[in-house]
């Protein structure tokens, strides 16, 4: 039967019986994305409040990052590493020159972007910093994200993700987020690095105290250990700046970058950091087939030249004062968290027990995403004044 006749039951009964049960997705079936809108099979339209987990951040489809992508695909879409191609020396550098870093080295994931900047950190710490073979200790915080590999989901705290998946790699501590006393007490000689996400997206858009992020970055110092921010969901502009970082006046010695790094277009992520550093990366050491392919370049300068304006970064900043303002009004949000254009809105116990709150936002015509008690809000951020009114007004109206 052509894809095109099935019903929204029809696509669901397939993904359930032959897809992998990797998720729970909303009974919605989506077919086409513009701006901060979705349509399912059905022809219904959708706000977009989720945004992708804000790899979505230019919006569904943005005329100039799609033309990237087709003048791209009929030129070339794969070199391997093997050889040079023409897409690869200016998106580096062009994204070293957006982010303030020296050094990039591309690959897909986000999680792959972490994997690969834990590989980098240990090699550092044993080559630079002298740490004995085999010792060195990366520090990262509790409720982390950072993706799904067997290395990740070692150091992840959330029971879920490590069940069954052992046995775990070692040399990771965990430390509370934002208890630099904690993170003071965990350093020691064979700390490479300190891991976390400036603010945590998984978690709940958790911003750490003010002067947090600072504290780590002088305590890293102190001690010869490199600061390694995770920014594949606060960077490229989500949190009102380019780098979540830039916030605070503070720099990390490596970022990890995904999700919006394409747009959403196709999986493009990165670490960009201090040219010493990514410097242990010799020949030979690390690699991917698809890593820095030229399509993924092509896709990744364009978005880098989006942001190269400040005009999302702009746009973030002052949608998100409205949307933060329009949601700590609502009744039964007992807290609204985060920075720029994106919310972790905490629903009082008695407005979420019973009820699936996504459920009844989509059968509002409004996509966002639940757990824990609260609602992660991160629109495209292409979305309108008039646009974030009109989810909200439906967050109200399930709330109410
Ligand atoms: C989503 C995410 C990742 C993992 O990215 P994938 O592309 O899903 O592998 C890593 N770190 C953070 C902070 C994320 O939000």
């Amino acid at each position: 039967m052509p894809v095109d006749v099935l019903s929204a039951q029809d696509h669901i009964s397939l993904a359930e019986r032959w897809g992998a049960h990797d998720s729970v997705p909303f009974p919605v079936v989506l077919s086409e994305g513009e701006g901060a809108w979705m349509t399912d099979v059905e022809g219904r339209r959708y706000l977009d409040f989720h945004g992708g987990y804000s790899a979505s951040n230019f919006g569904h489809g943005h005329p100039e990052l799609v033309a990237a992508a087709k003048a791209q695909l009929d030129r070339m879409t794969l070199s391997t590493r093997a050889f040079h191609h023409d897409q690869y020396g200016p998106f580096c550098r062009e994204l070293a020159e957006l982010t303030g870093t020296e050094t990039v080295l591309l690959s897909n994931s986000g999680g792959e972007a972490v994997d690969t900047a834990v590989k980098i950190a240990r090699k550092w710490a044993y080559q630079v910093k002298g740490v004995p073979d085999g010792a060195a200790e990366i520090i990262v915080a509790g409720a982390n994200f950072h993706g799904r590999t067997t290395t990740i989901v070692s150091f992840s705290t959330q029971a879920s993700h490590r069940a069954g998946f052992g046995p775990f790699t070692p040399g990771f501590k965990v430390v509370p987020f934002g208890d630099i006393d904690a993170l003071r007490s965990a350093i020691t000689g064979n700390t490479a690095a300190v891991l976390l996400e400036p603010i945590q997206g998984e978690a709940g858009v958790i911003v750490p105290p003010k002067g947090y992020l600072g504290e780590v970055r002088e305590l890293c110092d102190e001690s010869n250990t490199l600061f390694v921010a995770d920014e594949v969901q606060c960077g490229m502009a989500r949190a009102g700046s380019t780098l979540a970082l830039d916030h605070e006046g503070v720099r990390a010695d490596m970022y990890t970058l995904g999700k919006s790094l394409s747009g959403g277009l196709l999986p493009v992520s990165a670490v960009v950091g201090r040219a010493d550093v990514l410097g242990v990366i010799t020949p030979g050491d690390h690699g991917s087939t698809f890593g820095g392919n030229p399509l993924a370049c092509a896709v990744g300068r364009a978005a880098v030249r989006l942001l190269a304006t400040g005009e999302f970064q702009a746009r973030s900043r002052e949608l998100g004062a409205h949307l933060h303002a329009r949601l700590a009004e609502l009744d039964g949000v007992t807290e609204v968290r985060g920075r720029g254009l994106w919310a972790g809105v905490q629903l009082a116990q008695e407005r979420v027990a019973g009820r699936r709150v996504t459920e009844e936002l989509a059968e509002r015509g409004l996509l966002c995403k639940e757990a824990k008690g609260h609602l992660r809000v991160a629109p495209p951020l292409v979305v309108t004044r008039e646009e974030i009114d009109l989810g909200v007004d439906i967050i109200a109206d399930v709330l109410g």
